[in-house]
């Protein structure tokens, strides 16, 4: 069974572009009303198969069309994409619907707070549709670590539309939503983007605010834009971009201009772009030979389309795995403590019979999945008086070493290029019983993180052997998020133009 939308429909609002819609809607010629009511629609038709939704926020999200309607009709118009609808990660803090990132820990929980996210989605008069499924607390890669169950890939519902952010992704594949925010703290945003075969984008370290993002690990988690073509990304990402007083490490530099950068690409001329292969990204083992024949078919268009294609040699990568499967759950296991029942989280077992230390304890075996206390225990164990410089520091010297192969790589290449994901969607429940399998799914996302560079994933086109999607990795140094969508967009329009 597909789900899938099958091409753009002219009497059809959800094949839409987010950019298509905003020009009607703007013009005065389709209704943010009608444009939001056609996505909960769609949303009622198809996610009891696909679950990409854990809250739908029907009278909020009409409530905040007919705001953009009056004011279109008053002449007023809040931001290039007002009056278009999304569907936003449930890892955001909303004032009016629960923010639970997929754990029982927060079932229900209302935050008095919107993230900076939130509140910049609505001050753009952009309506969200409501909040979506995830791997818990963001940890995972097939959304099978929700507590309240899997998304199911509307390319075949069989199959993980990937995860953390599987929910996003999927809205977006199957209509349900023309844009959706995901974060991305290994993978999580570019990941599923390659599976559903929509665009993700996992901006620079500090370009997207982090205040009211429930965090996962705060030096690698980054909020981002997806939506399915490479243009309406770049407006999201100018929407939700910029410096934040209440984020510590937000950056003061400009927004990269990633609109200006799309449309650029358009024409499809990469003349005098340089593309790095990284060597160490498409070790052949780990990889099925389907993505990797599409991705020298990929390769081969970007040089058809004027780029110079060069090798380049990132010799840390290697460890990445084992760096951020340290850095991530020592960062964990410190900001996952305040969920005791007594600070935040769903208390459990207090009643009257049990110290607060019992209560804390009950709280936390209950509330929290097999996966977070995998990386809880993991964390706490690795920063442990004894082990702290032979795990914990060890890692952080890697870390570096992957930033500096980055620095060293991007002195003669403009962007980097590898697969997103090293196979096409795989059967919900083959990974589950193996953590470390569902780890090396991230290979070639989470070096980024590590280093704060930004990727964006863009769809490669099916696979041969499998028939699923894949997505073009495409990587660019911490501040150089407008070259992702120079070369994003112009590698979709070369794909446009071969008739993919
Ligand atoms: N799959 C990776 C992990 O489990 C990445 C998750 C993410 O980016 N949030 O940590």
């Amino acid at each position: 069974m597909q789900y899938t939308i099958a091409g753009r429909d002219d009497s059809d609002l959800t094949t839409w572009t987010a950019a298509e819609l905003a020009e009607k809607i703007h013009a005065g010629e389709v209704s943010s009303v009608d444009a939001t009511r056609a996505h909960l629609d769609r949303i009622s038709g198809v996610d009891g198969d696909v679950h990409a939704f854990l809250h739908v926020g029907e009278d909020e999200a009409l409530a905040a069309a007919e705001a953009v309607d009056r004011d279109i009709a008053a002449g007023t118009v809040a931001s290039p994409l007002a009056g278009v609808p999304l569907a936003l990660k449930d890892v955001f803090t909303t004032t009016d619907a629960p923010t639970t990132c997929a754990s029982k820990m927060l079932e229900g929980y209302m935050s008095p707070y919107d993230a900076t996210v939130t509140r910049k989605l609505r001050e753009a008069g952009i309506p969200i549709l409501g909040k979506t499924n995830m791997d818990e607390f963001a940890m995972g890669s097939s959304t099978e670590n929700s507590a309240y169950g899997p998304t199911h890939n509307p390319w075949d519902l069989d199959r993980t539309a990937g995860g953390s952010g599987g929910g996003s992704s999927a809205a977006l594949a199957a209509g349900m939503a023309p844009l959706a925010i995901g974060t991305d703290t290994g993978g999580s945003i570019r990941q599923p983007a390659a599976l559903t075969a929509t665009v993700g984008v996992k901006p620079t370290y500090g370009t997207v605010s982090r205040y009211g993002l429930v965090a996962c690990a705060s030096s690698l988690d980054q909020g981002g834009p997806t939506a399915r073509t490479v243009l309406d990304t770049a407006l999201l990402h100018e929407v939700i971009a910029g410096h934040d007083p209440h984020d510590a490490t937000s950056s003061r530099r400009p927004v990269a201009p990633v609109v200006e950068a799309a449309r650029q690409g358009a024409s499809g001329d990469l003349s005098g772009v340089t593309v790095g292969v990284v060597r160490q990204l498409e070790k052949a083992e780990a990889f099925q030979p389907g993505v990797l024949d599409t991705y020298r078919d990929n390769l081969r268009q970007l040089q058809e389309q004027g780029a110079e294609i060069v090798e380049v040699d990132c010799p840390n990568f290697e460890h990445a795995l084992s760096a951020y499967y340290l850095i991530l759950p020592c960062e964990v296991s410190s900001n996952l403590a305040r969920f005791d029942g007594m600070r935040y989280g769903a208390r459990k077992g207090d009643d009257g019979s049990r110290s607060a230390d019992e209560v804390m304890s009950l709280t936390r075996a209950e509330g929290f999945g097999p996966e977070v206390k995998r990386r809880i225990i993991l964390g706490t164990y690795a920063l442990s008086v004894g082990y702290y410089d032979a795990y914990y520091l060890q890692a952080q010297r890697v870390r570096n070493l992957i930033a500096q192969d980055f620095a060293a790589a991007f002195r003669t290449c403009d962007v980097l290029v590898s697969p997103t994901t090293p196979t096409t969607a795989f059967r919900l429940g083959e990974k589950v019983d193996d953590p470390l399998s569902m780890y090396m799914f991230d290979l070639c996302t989470l070096p980024l993180n590590l280093a704060g560079v930004c990727g964006m994933s863009v769809p490669g086109g099916l696979a041969g052997d499998t028939g699923l999607p894949t997505g073009l990795q495409i990587m660019g140094p911490a501040h150089g998020d407008d070259r992702l969508y120079r070369v994003g967009a112009a590698f979709e329009a070369g794909r446009a133009a071969a008739g993919a």
